[in-house]
């Protein structure tokens, strides 16, 4: 059994209500979830929208391998109305699950990129992890989760509601 983090966030629809029922999803699809963070606001990251995002990170005790998680979080996705993904890179989505860290493991393949890249640079995936895993090494940067969200300067809002 090993520890897997995963970001979690979603822009259009009851992005709060879109949040608790994939976070029920993950715990029957995936494994006993051992920690949950507050729920962050921020605004749209590497696009253009005037939609915010509601994110939050959980813990996760799985004994799925990385591949099986990344099928079943598609499904998910799919599920909660998440339609194809455009070309345009990031877009507007009722929800979005991202494999942040899976135990201290670093692969990379086609499909799968792990930790994920550039999570360093998103203060919506690392305000939440600080919260939850200050003290979590990050297994290529050898800086810990609260080094990195100190470090790391963008805007972010508690989500109140
Ligand atoms: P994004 O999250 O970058 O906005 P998507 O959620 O549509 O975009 O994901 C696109 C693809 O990214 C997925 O189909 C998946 O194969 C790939 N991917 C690579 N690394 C990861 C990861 N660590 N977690 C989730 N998806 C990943
Ligand atoms: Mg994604």
């Amino acid at each position: 059994v090993v520890t897997v983090y995963l970001g979690l966030g979603s822009n259009i629809g009851d992005r709060k209500d879109t949040l608790c029922k994939a976070i029920v999803m993950i715990s029957g699809k995936i494994g006993s979830i051992t920690n949950i963070s507050s729920l962050y606001e921020s605004e749209a990251w590497g696009y253009e929208s005037k939609n915010k995002f509601l994110n939050a990170v959980i813990a996760v005790e799985t004994s799925l391998f990385p591949d099986e998680i990344l099928s079943e979080i598609k499904g998910m996705e799919i599920m909660l109305g998440r339609e194809e993904k455009g070309k345009d890179g990031y877009e507007d989505r009722p929800i979005d699950i991202d494999i942040l860290f899976y135990d201290k493991f670093v692969f990379e393949t086609d499909i799968l990129t792990v930790p994920h890249p550039h999570l360093e640079k998103r203060k919506f995936v690392l305000a939440p992890l600080a919260e939850i895993a200050p003290d979590f090494m990050h297994p290529i940067l050898h800086k810990n989760i609260k080094e990195l969200n100190e470090a790391c300067k963008d805007e972010i809002q508690f989500f109140e509601g």
